[in-house]
């Protein structure tokens, strides 16, 4: 299957214009026009009216992951709260994931005050066991859901089977829930949200501007950045919300990688296939893998699948070919998810970048060589509800100058993998292994 353009590319908003020529003097300069970048304008005309706010996007808004992404809006961070818990002691690892599920509620209310028409549902999320070691993850994250006192509800065999009936996998032992809901999380359209949240930062006076590879960043104060057009913007404060793209200007390169992940969809589902599989609550699924598939219904009852193995290629670089094979597998997986008879299957697909950091904690803060320039990202693959709360947090950072909470994505200096062919081999061991270790306890 080759990659085609996302399912949601249809909704974005006419183009905005191109870089005038010239210098431009800005405020504050935002790289990037995902949800990050445009999250980070809104908050910032928001606090400051009248400010010079310029976003500078290389291709057209959501060209990176979020206008690629699944769109399911939930609560954490790339690392699970269990492994929260083991890296940073279960105080710190409870301030992390309520700062995620605070996140989600940010984001509601801002689709709900602007009314942004993004098929908006609050559905909460299930994630669910597919082997015997799933079941007993799911345990452990049950209990200490419980323990930390954060919302989490443990569903067995019948319970889940009530909302959700999929493919049935052998499993040796049924010890521990079939599947934990959490209640704070939901769906939308990534791209009706990112016209938006562009919309709502032109009328309050921002500028988007479409078509502009920013390719150098100078020291000091002001900034001066270069533009691959030719001309520069000039301004007083940065924000770099490029994620994936990161290193490719120059900044924290080897600290956050640029990694692809996959997406298949489906035509619309039958009135049949949804009464063999259920799903009327229409929630994100995940599965319990630590190498994870996930999904989604969209509004017309597409189911929107992701998952297999997140990829780094030689330099960041993927290959042509790398892309259709990977898709076949995950449409291959769909099969095996969904019963043979509700005859589901992928029908097209695409693929996207994200940064990636090491430790799988998110990168917020000043960098140390341009202390003018503010980083966010690193979201690791799971930024729908961070990336677009972000720019609160930017805001606040910018403006008062202060670091809103203690937590431990404001920092600057994620693990360093330094140069290849090392950072190729840290990557492929660590995903290698994961893969590997959810096949064998499948096959146990
Ligand atoms: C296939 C896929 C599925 C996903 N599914 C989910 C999910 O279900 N739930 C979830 O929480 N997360 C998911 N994610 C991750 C989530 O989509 C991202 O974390 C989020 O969209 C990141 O937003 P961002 O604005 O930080 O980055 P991006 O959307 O990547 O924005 C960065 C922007 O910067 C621009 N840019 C880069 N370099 C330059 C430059 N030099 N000059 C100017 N502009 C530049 C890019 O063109 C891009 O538009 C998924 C990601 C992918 C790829």
């Amino acid at each position: 299957m080759n990659p085609s353009v996302p399912l949601w590319s249809e909704a974005l908003p006419p183009p905005y214009p191109t870089f005038p020529g010239g210098t431009v003097r800005a405020d504050i300069a935002i790289i990037g026009g995902g949800f990050a970048g445009l999250s980070a304008a809104y908050h910032l005309l928001d606090r400051r009216p009248g400010a010079r706010v310029v976003v500078l996007e290389a291709g057209r808004i959501g060209a990176g992951a979020s206008g690629h992404t699944t769109g399911m809006l939930g609560p954490g961070v790339g690392q699970s709260l269990v492994a929260s818990v083991r890296r940073l002691g279960a105080p710190r690892a409870r301030a992390l994931y309520q700062a995620t599920l605070r996140a989600v509620e940010e984001v509601r209310s801002l689709i709900i005050n602007e009314r942004i028409d993004c098929e908006l549902e609050m559905t909460g999320q299930l994630v669910i066991a597919r082997s015997s070691s799933a079941r007993a993850r799911l345990a452990t994250l049950a209990a200490t859901l419980t323990e930390l006192g954060l919302p989490g509800e443990a569903l067995d065999d019948a319970s889940l089977a009530r909302v959700l009936r999929l493919t049935p996998v052998p499993m040796e032992s049924e010890r521990g829930p079939a599947a934990v809901r959490l209640p704070v999380a939901g769906t939308l359209h990534p791209t009706k949200l990112l016209a938006g949240l562009a919309d709502r930062v032109t009328q309050r006076g921002g500028t988007i501007l479409e078509q502009v590879p920013v390719v150098g960043i100078a020291h000091g104060r002001p900034v001066t950045l270069t533009l691959a057009t030719g001309g520069q913007v000039v301004a007083d404060d940065v924000v770099v919300a490029t994620a994936g793209y990161t290193s490719q200007l120059g900044i924290l390169r080897g600290r956050i990688l640029p990694v692809h992940l996959q997406v298949v969809v489906t035509d619309p589902l039958s009135a049949d296939a949804l009464r063999v599989i259920g799903w009327d609550g229409r929630e994100g699924v995940l599965d319990a893998r630590r190498v994870f598939n996930y999904c989604r219904l969209t509004a017309d009852n597409r189911i929107v699948f992701g998952g297999g193995a997140p990829r780094y290629h030689w330099r960041g670089q993927p290959p042509a070919t790398a892309e259709a094979a990977v898709l076949h597998q995950l449409a291959e997986e769909v099969q095996r998810t969904f019963p043979a008879t509700t005859g589901i299957r992928a029908v097209s697909g695409w693929t996207g970048q994200i940064g990636y950091v090491l430790d799988t904690l998110p990168v917020i803060e000043r960098l140390r060589e341009y202390p003018a320039v503010l980083h966010v990202g690193g979201w690791c693959g799971h930024g729908v509800a961070l990336s677009l709360a972000s720019g609160a947090w930017v805001t606040r950072m910018l403006c008062d100058g202060v670091v809103p909470e203690d937590l431990p994505w404001y920092r600057n200096n994620p693990p360093l993998v330094p140069f290849e062919p090392v950072r190729w081999l840290a990557f492929r061991a660590v995903v290698g292994t994961m893969v590997w270790q959810d096949r064998w306890e499948e096959r146990a």
